[in-house]
């Protein structure tokens, strides 16, 4: 009988499974969306319950899409959308509130308060991040400040909390088992990520009830088997991590000073900077790479908040093209981008400029830019901004990088990943599998049931599509990353200067 893991990939606009085989070749697919909660300017929510049950639909069409039982599946492997905040009644099972997702803002201010209150150095020491509301311990704050009763609740022990895995499990396992990945928890905030405890300290200023917490764990390891009423009987959960780190896995950068970058609609860049976290002296984040077996790899990660989107920008607004593969073409039909930067500073910039003021920008415009130009630009300001993040961490671990692994969209574009070696003068190497998220988490949970021995049983898995290697000069790239550090500079502190 064929024995599959099965990924629960739930995102931020979908919940999907999908079934590997032990080459880590799919073999069935199955996703849902789901309702995006706005009810005010600059805040996100989901339903909670509908997150549960999408999953839990896609697990089960998945498996009917191949005729798999239970026992075809060996074990589950779950990654999600990190930070994002939920809280429920121990006893009954729902929520008190809607998930409060990591894009919502609702708690920016409370966020100044704790830096003008000169708490950045401390969270940076224990958390590895800044203060910032992107992460869950002001969310869970803020229902417990906000919604009715729940205070008391919880510090009479009846409320949980969890981030999107800890929920998931939980559901699956009929309640029995309340934990988290350590990946997961180092996005909250209240994580100490040197003693892989929860922070007395940090709880207290915060003001949350240390018992409404999960416990802790590994992330590849079983935490618990699936209630037998959900696939006719039980699966053994057994392994999470959040998604940027699980793609980390599924690239599988497992020594230090491997990386990848994601190009989806924001970029995301991951290193691993191996057993001891690294703290950023260049605007980085540092988290939990994952913990397997009795050590623990740390990441530096920077991210990027537009990248892809700068194409679909020009796709969905100005209209230039209809379908975002098309940029690929238009981009080679020119020689050069002509003297043309595109900084897509839509929201700011994120690492390591840092800047909400930021705005974005077209730079180096004469009469004979078109349209091609200004797209080659734009695809050449993601590995820009790529090259950016590189530099930021080759400075914190005092090395450089090795090579970059690449997924996400995005990376189905040839030119860009071209540009991207050229711009970083290292190889870009694209899986055959990008797919990489929901790998990564089948891999954790594979490795801990005995279904892959250990790393060198995967190493042959989703092996490189494509290899991009450097062809242009130093003193060809040095000049455009001028240029570019030039355009950045024209479009920082935008919005504060003019008024
Ligand atoms: P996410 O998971 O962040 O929603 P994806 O990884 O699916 O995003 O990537 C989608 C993004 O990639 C979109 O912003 C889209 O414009 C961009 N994209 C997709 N295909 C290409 C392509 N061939 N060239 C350039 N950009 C692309």
């Amino acid at each position: 009988m064929e024995k599959y893991i099965m990924a629960l990939d739930q995102g931020t606009t979908s919940s999907r499974c999908i079934i590997y085989d032990r080459k880590g070749r799919i073999k069935s697919l199955a996703q849902k969306e789901f309702r995006q909660i706005y009810p005010k300017g600059g805040w996100v929510e989901h339903d909670a319950m509908e997150i549960w049950s999408s999953q839990l639909s896609v697990a089960q069409e998945a498996m009917a899409k191949i005729n798999a039982t239970h026992e075809n599946i060996v074990s589950i492997g779950i990654t999600n959308q990190r930070e994002t905040a939920i809280v429920w009644d121990k006893d009954t099972g729902i929520p008190v509130y809607n998930a409060i997702v990591w894009q919502c803002r609702r708690t920016a201010k409370y966020c100044d308060e704790l830096k003008a209150l000169g708490l950045t150095d401390k969270i940076r020491e224990k958390t590895g991040l800044l203060p910032d509301a992107y992460f869950s311990a002001t969310k869970l704050r803020w229902i417990l400040e906000n919604v009715n009763g729940t205070r008391k609740k919880a510090e009479e022990g009846k409320l949980l909390f969890g981030t999107v895995e800890t929920w998931l499990i939980w559901k699956l396992t009929g309640g029995k088992a309340h934990v988290t990945d350590y990946s997961n928890a180092s996005r909250t905030m209240m994580f100490n990520i040197n003693t892989m405890k929860w922070d007395n300290e940090l709880l207290d200023i915060f003001e949350i009830p240390a018992g409404m917490l999960p416990e802790p764990v590994k992330s590849s390891m079983v935490f618990g088997k699936t209630s037998s009423n959900i696939f006719g009987s039980e699966i053994p959960i057994a392994g999470a991590a959040g998604d940027q780190q699980a793609a980390l896995f599924g690239q599988k950068c497992f020594r230090a000073g491997e990386s990848k970058m994601t190009y989806g609609t924001g970029g995301f860049m991951l290193m691993n900077t191996g057993k001891k976290p690294v703290f950023s002296k260049n605007g980085l984040i540092t988290t939990v790479a994952w913990g397997i077996g009795d050590t623990v790899d740390y990441a530096l990660e920077g991210s990027v908040f537009v990248a892809g989107a700068a194409i679909q920008w020009l796709r969905d607004q100005v209209g230039l093209f209809d379908d975002s593969a098309a940029s690929e073409k238009m981009a080679l039909s020119v020689s050069d981008s002509a003297g043309c930067y595109f900084v897509p500073a839509f929201v700011g910039l994120g690492a390591p400029y840092w800047d909400p003021y930021a705005r974005g920008t077209i730079l180096g415009i004469t009469r004979g830019t078109d349209k091609n130009h200004i797209v080659r630009a734009a695809l050449e300001s993601m590995a820009f901004q790529t090259r950016d993040l590189a530099d930021a961490m080759a400075s914190d671990i005092e090395s450089t990088i090795t090579d970059l692994k690449a997924d996400g969209g995005a990376s189905t574009n040839d030119f860009l990943m071209q540009f991207q070696a050229d711009i970083l003068d290292r190889d870009v190497i694209r899986p055959a599998c990008i797919e990489t998220t929901s790998l990564g988490a089948a891999y954790l949970a594979g490795l801990s049931t005995g279904y892959w021995e250990d790393e060198k049983d995967i190493a042959g898995n989703c092996s490189a599509d494509k290899c991009f290697k450097p062809s242009i000069g130093s003193k060809e790239r040095s000049f455009r990353m001028k240029k570019w550090h030039q355009a950045v500079k024209c479009a920082m502190n935008w919005e504060a200067a003019g008024d």
